[in-house]
């Protein structure tokens, strides 16, 4: 018989960074139950998606119960139960960026704000130049008002990002020293995928000092995403603070590829590229947040280091590469794209009015 445990309840959390006391609890028959902790220093997800159904002290809640110290927030811009896109309006893009601000105010140093831009031509009368321009008005705002330095998770509808009507928009993230994630890979509203195409995203070489992450490793493009990514040094060299773009393995690939991908990964990337990441839609249970995404994905990283025959169980280098692919690679590569600390900027109004979860409209 299995006796489902609690994961905690007196109990902190799977990272080493909120454990405290002696580690032990008293049980009941007098015993002490061991504290249960993984041996990751510290842990960032770089793939989390705001829905307007949630608070930012849920969010926290749920960190502090699994021991995710930052996380990469990202302005609602799905409706999840309807598969489709909600920034699809520029009023839309605006009334989610002010409630990303307003979730990441609680907690600046933990809850890395994105805001949501999308340069679809259909916001601007099927004018894609003035779609790109007021988006570039976005970021500006978004930087300046709101006080928020990511992007994403930009879904590309209706645009290539290496179509030179969009330099002008990476060359302003670039300016403003904006980290952005771009969606690559299918995509779940079963109409975007051809734009999505892990290749397009070269399009932001032409924007230099352009900082950023391609969410899922392409899937199911994995290939050509790996192969693109794998020119990078040859294009920026050997230091990954100069690299512009890497990669998260957040959810994304089937059952049978998940390992798959891990491993090309792993086997064919430098190791400061590849980001552990998600794609948790708040909010969620710490339970599920730690069944269905950190423990596979501890496990993945386990598996794909040693077949891969890359660094050995028990080697310090297995240590270190985990420390770098749950929290380092991110956020050292989030400390080179932002020219200063985020300040996102609270509600002005005493509260405000929540959708149910999965709903992304938000009415203010
Ligand atoms: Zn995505």
């Amino acid at each position: 018989m299995c006796r489902k445990r609690p994961f905690f309840g007196g109990r902190r959390g799977v990272g080493s960074v909120f454990h405290g006391g002696d580690g032990r609890n008293a049980l009941a028959d007098g015993r002490r139950e061991l504290e249960v902790v993984y041996n990751v220093d510290r842990i960032l997800d770089a793939h989390t998606h705001l829905t307007g159904g949630e608070s930012a002290g849920q969010i926290l809640a749920c960190l502090d119960a699994v021991g995710v110290e930052k996380a990469f927030v990202f302005a609602p811009m799905l409706n999840v139960q309807a598969h489709e896109i909600t920034s699809d309006s520029m009023q839309d893009i605006r009334t989610h960026n002010d409630y990303c601000a307003d979730i990441c105010s609680n907690a600046p140093e933990r809850l890395l704000g994105f805001c949501t831009l999308n340069p679809m031509p259909a916001l601007a009368g099927g004018d894609l130049d003035r779609a790109v321009d007021l988006n570039i008005e976005e970021a500006e705002r978004c930087y300046e008002e709101l006080g928020l330095r990511g992007a994403g998770e930009l879904v590309a509808t209706g645009w290539y990002a290496d179509d030179p009507a969009l330099e002008r928009l990476w060359k302003k993230l670039a300016e403003l020293g904006m980290y952005t994630v771009f969606h690559t890979g299918v995509f779940y509203d079963g109409r975007q995928s051809t734009y999505c195409r892990p290749a397009s995203f070269e399009g932001v070489r032409a924007a230099p000092g352009f900082k950023g992450h391609l969410a899922h490793v392409g899937y199911p493009w994995y290939d050509e995403c790996i192969a693109m990514m794998k020119v990078t040094t040859g294009v920026f060299g050997q230091d990954p603070s100069a690299w512009d773009l890497k990669v998260d393995v957040s959810f994304g690939p089937a059952a049978d590829y998940q390992l798959e991908v891990w491993q090309r990964s792993i086997d064919t990337l430098p190791p400061a590229m590849i980001l552990y990441g998600t794609d948790t839609f708040w909010p969620i249970e710490p339970e599920e947040y730690r069944e269905q995404y950190l423990q596979p994905q501890l496990g993945l990283f386990e598996t794909a280091t040693t077949l891969g025959h890359i660094v050995g169980e028990g080697s310090p280098a297995r240590e270190e590469y985990r420390n770098m692919i749950f929290f380092r690679n991110a956020y050292e590569h989030w400390q080179n794209a932002i020219k200063e600390p985020q300040r996102p900027r609270p509600s002005p109004g005493p509260s405000r009015p929540r959708t149910p979860i999965g709903a992304t409209h938000i009415d203010l």
